[in-house]
């Protein structure tokens, strides 16, 4: 017998329909002999929604209240589906976050799981039950409900199937697996057989929402077997892994990019030593999350700082920057709004330079201006316009060609 997590988001348990055909779905698991636990996420939009309430009434909602408000939706999900098993004949039980025994730092919004007290959920198991959890939600040592981030039930599912020494955890969502770049957006993008943990972190750090970053991190800490699948559509998803043998050949395995960018410019700064340690500690210890930095030297007493962050953190980083003007020093600042960034991702790139300029090239004959830039061994990021975000995507799909498969022999 073998122990699976099962993973279904929000479009997944989008209606009371959806919601039976998963239970379905995990009856039919069970049936082939499998022991099953099943992280879902909130139904549909719940969770914007629920976002949008707060906005009714409070511009400044307590991180602790939010995490109260927003764990409430996978509530609801768990329990249609333990029901819908219930109705089938099936013994099954829902388990909130803290139920589950799954432990997080404090840190409201976007807390790490810490430790997953498995007690509970195996003797479940053990006496033949189906065990439904909550995605996206455990508990802090303070017992405060937390969350884990939008996107988080990805992660939920992996670390309880590291915890339960799962054989796998699938991920079932609305695409039929992970593509060379967002389907939706990009009508040639290709589904992959396969994907390295490497690729595929940096792909979802760039902006591929098809996994949380830190399930896949989680994932290739403890060597869990990951693959994302479709719930809807029967299918062959793709295989998330250490190595990928096929398509070695590849240079290029995929194209990640995000909208909301906005690089903000300090100038008139003073040119010396303490000033980009005090300006990125200031930062810092405002929580403000900075992307791709650049420095220029504007003479010889004088220097230049650019750093890109999400739009939705621009107003709370300049006020920050100018609550510092007398310890910073620096002339202005000012905010370049609308742009987003597109990145290269894929290991083969570490062997095979000139891939940067072949990226800076395209994006020169398709008349994308780079704003910024930045590169590890395994991709290369640019910073450019939204409005031509996808016509670059679309180029740069075309130019590496990733709509056609290439085997190794
Ligand atoms: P779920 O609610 O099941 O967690 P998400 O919306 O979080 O689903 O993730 C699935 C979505 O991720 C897809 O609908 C797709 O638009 C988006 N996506 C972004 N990049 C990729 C990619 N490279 N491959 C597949 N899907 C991607
Ligand atoms: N419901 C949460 C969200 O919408 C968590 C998740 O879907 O993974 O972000
Ligand atoms: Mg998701």
């Amino acid at each position: 017998m073998a122990l699976v997590v099962q993973k279904y988001g929000g479009t997944s348990v989008g209606s009371t329909e959806r919601i039976k055909h998963v239970a379905d779905r995990i009856i039919s698991s069970v049936e082939q002999g499998n022991q099953v636990v099943t992280v879902v996420s909130a139904m549909g939009k719940t969770t914007d929604e629920l976002v949008s309430l707060v906005g009714e009434v409070t511009a400044q909602p307590s991180k602790r209240e939010m995490d109260m408000l927003l764990s409430t939706g996978e509530q609801v999900s768990i329990s249609l589906l333990t029901m819908a098993l219930q109705e089938r004949g099936y013994r099954a039980v829902s388990l909130t976050g803290w139920q589950a025994g799954i432990q997080t730092e404090q840190a409201h919004g976007n807390a790490r799981i810490t430790g997953i007290d498995v007690e509970r959920i195996n003797s479940y198991l053990e006496d033949g039950m189906i065990v439904i959890v909550a995605g996206f939600q455990g508990v802090s040592e303070g017992e405060e409900i937390t969350t884990l981030g939008r996107g988080g039930s990805d992660t939920t599912a992996v670390a309880l199937a590291a915890a339960v020494s799962a054989e796998r955890c699938d991920i079932f969502t609305d695409v039929t697996g992970v593509y060379t770049t967002d389907p939706r957006y990009v009508s040639k993008a290709r589904k992959l057989a396969s994907i390295s943990y490497d690729e595929m972190l940096e792909m979802a750090n760039l902006g591929a929402g098809v996994l949380h970053p830190r399930a896949v991190e989680f994932a290739k800490n403890h060597k869990v077997k990951l693959m994302v699948a479709s719930s809807m559509v029967e299918e062959e998803g793709t295989v998330i892994e250490e190595e990928v043998s096929m398509e070695k050949d590849l240079v290029v395995r995929g194209i990640a990019f995000e909208s909301d960018v906005t690089k903000v410019t300090v100038s008139g700064l003073p040119n010396d030593l303490a000033t980009l340690p005090s300006l990125f500690t200031i930062l810092s210890e405002h929580g403000i999350n900075v992307d791709i930095i650049i420095q220029n030297e504007t003479g010889k007493e004088t220097t230049t700082i650019s750093f890109s962050i999400s739009d939705d953190i621009r107003q709370e980083t300049v006020a920050v920057l100018e609550e510092n003007k007398h310890r910073l020093h620096f002339e202005a600042v000012d905010c370049e709004q609308n742009l987003a960034k597109v990145s290269i991702v894929g290991s083969g790139m570490v062997s095979n330079p000139g891939v940067a300029a072949r990226m800076f090239q395209l994006l020169a004959k398709e008349d994308v201006k780079v704003k910024m830039v930045s590169t590890s061994e395994i991709k290369v990021s640019t910073v450019i316009e939204e409005a031509v975000m996808v016509k670059a995507v679309e180029a740069l799909h075309e130019e590496f060609q990733l709509a056609e498969e290439v085997l190794s022999i």
